[in-house]
């Protein structure tokens, strides 16, 4: 199974890099080696997909993202999703993701993005919609979710209530003025019962798939498959 996975990675990755050389950092995660979960076309489902990677690149961050019709809309936010109200977490958007490989976890290979990669949480997404000041109500059924997601993403304001196990309640990804030059955006977790003051994501270095650290899954480099060259 895992060598039959590596091997269809590095076909996917060697054929996407050179079409899509934007898309660089998607295609690495697709044909790198580690445990990557292949999840079918998601059409049947009745749910909305997130997930929460930790990326310890050049600089460490985590990738935010968020199923909108078929891939991942993604942002990389430095110091991490946060349960606490009153912070707001600078979130810089970055290539959407492949579906199919939200649940990679592993070592990336030397080129743009090398270093370990954490699932640092994962589960299912509702959009909201605010129907008077400060009241929120979940969208629950897809192809409708799908719509308000993708509408208030180009509108640059979404609310949405994650079903995580390290992210729980409602949050929202506001489009900003900018940060030097870029679009940028901010998570903001909305206060309700899930608050959590102080709430800092380096303090949880453990994966919601396999409970490893960052510093875990970087040793796997050495524990055996060939890497990339
Ligand atoms: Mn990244």
């Amino acid at each position: 199974m895992s060598e039959y996975m590596t091997e269809r990675g590095q076909l996917r990755y060697v054929v996407r890099r050179s079409v899509f050389p934007e898309r660089i950092e998607a295609k690495l995660i697709s044909g790198s080696i580690g445990c990557v979960a292949v999840v079918k076309n998601s059409t049947k489902r009745g749910k909305l997909f997130f997930v929460v990677h930790k990326h310890k690149a050049t600089s460490l961050h985590y990738d935010f993202r968020l199923e909108v019709g078929g891939v991942m809309p993604s942002w990389s936010i430095p110091k991490g999703p946060s349960l606490d109200n009153t912070v707001r977490r600078l979130a810089m958007p970055t290539s959407d993701h492949d579906l199919e490989y939200r649940h990679f976890e592993g070592v990336l290979p030397p080129g743009y993005g090398a270093g370990p990669v954490m699932v640092w949480d994962e589960g299912t997404y509702n959009p909201e919609i605010e129907i008077s000041k400060g009241v929120r109500e979940e969208v629950t059924d897809k192809i409708e979710a799908e719509k308000v997601a993708s509408k208030s993403l180009k509108e640059g304001n979404l609310k949405f209530r994650l079903y995580g196990k390290k992210l729980e309640g409602s949050f929202a990804l506001v489009r900003t003025a900018g940060f030097g030059g870029k679009e940028s955006w901010l998570l903001i977790k909305h206060r309700d019962e899930y608050s959590k003051p102080g709430y800092d994501a380096k303090d949880y270095d453990f994966s919601a798939m396999s409970k490893r650290s960052i510093a875990q899954i970087a040793a796997e480099k050495e524990s055996g498959i060939d890497s990339f060259s």
